[in-house]
């Protein structure tokens, strides 16, 4: 068992992907030519992320069972994440996503329906209280309620326990949330909005730069801002640098920043630096968007070669 300890505070999604030669008009009904139903959710994701890179990670969560929810459970298993604090819900549904995907125009339209991430509550995760306060990094995103989110920070701060929020998708967040919040991680287009940015005719780099600014201003003491292909912008207190993503052939970008996240908690978790964990997360990242599917996409530690090897904690 890895000693780099990680939770996964977040939500879990069953993706359900219908592929057909074009979106469907209001009333129609037209052929499908493939389908899938892959688990998702940036929580799950990020989960998985770390988990194949050699973090031990438990995950809180609560899953409807009503439909899909166990076999989402037992996915999560497979790979090797502590599920004893992913609450069920019989009544519940999941979260589940309803995709369909135009092949021509390339185009989808998504229907998601929350279901029980909506419903994960502070006592939720009370009751993760133990495996919060033992961890070395604790991660979440804004699929799931605020007040849960700010639950866990607090509970894992009273430890020393390192927190980092990926503030995605786009949301207002919580200014108690920002405080106990030790690296925040969040694209380019997050971080101008959480930032107050004026929209702006100007190159990715440079609105990272000024959201980093007004972030850093309001006291966050380090911020990783995602550029694609570009790289990520690091903000400490050591001041800003660019440090660039690896030249590869992207065909599924579809969680990128979530396998980056779980690479960053890892290393973090490990005890390496706030730059060697980014170095590990773009590592992962790259190799993960040069190919098809999102936590089928995800490498293990051993792909990324003896640079990126495992360190104790
Ligand atoms: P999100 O998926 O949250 O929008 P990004 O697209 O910024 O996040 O991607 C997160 C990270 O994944 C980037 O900082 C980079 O390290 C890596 N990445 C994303 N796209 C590419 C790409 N085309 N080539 C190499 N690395 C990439």
């Amino acid at each position: 068992m890895s000693s780099a300890r990680v939770v996964v505070v977040g939500s879990i999604n069953m993706d359900m992907v219908a592929h057909a030669r074009r979106l469907p008009r209001p009333g129609e009904t037209l052929p499908g030519e493939d389908f899938q139903m892959t688990p998702g959710g940036k929580g799950a994701n990020q989960a998985v992320a770390a988990a194949r890179l050699g973090a031990s990670v438990s995950f809180v969560s609560r899953v409807g069972t009503r439909v899909h929810g166990r076999a989402l459970i037992a996915a999560l298993r497979a790979e090797g994440v502590d599920t004893t604090h992913v609450v069920e819900d019989e009544s519940a549904l999941p979260g589940i996503a309803v995709i369909m995907v135009g092949r021509e125009g390339g185009e989808n339209s998504i229907i998601y329906v929350p279901g029980s991430n909506a419903q994960l509550a502070a006592a939720d995760v009370q009751r993760a209280a133990a495996p919060l306060q033992q961890a070395r990094v604790l991660v979440a995103q804004l699929e799931v309620p605020q007040p849960a989110i700010l639950e866990a920070f607090r509970l894992a701060r009273a430890q020393g326990v390192r927190t980092i929020l990926n503030a995605a998708p786009a949301l207002a967040v919580d200014p108690a949330l920002l405080a106990l919040t030790d690296c925040l991680v969040l694209n380019e287009t997050e971080a101008a909005q959480l930032a107050g940015l004026p929209d702006a005719v100007q190159s990715a780099e440079a609105v990272a730069r000024a959201a980093a600014n007004a972030l850093q201003a309001q006291g966050l003491p380090r911020l990783l801002i995602t550029l694609g292909a570009q790289g990520v912008l690091v903000a400490d207190e050591a001041g800003q640098r660019l440090l660039p993503a690896r030249r590869v052939q992207a065909v599924d970008t579809v969680g990128a920043g979530d396998t980056f996240v779980g690479g960053v908690a890892t290393a973090w978790a490990e005890g390496q630096s706030l730059d060697e964990a980014v170095r590990l997360g773009q590592a992962a990242a790259a190799l993960a968007v040069s190919r098809v599917g999102v936590q089928g996409a995800m490498p293990r530690r051993e792909e990324l070669g003896p640079d990126f090897a495992a360190r104790s904690a």
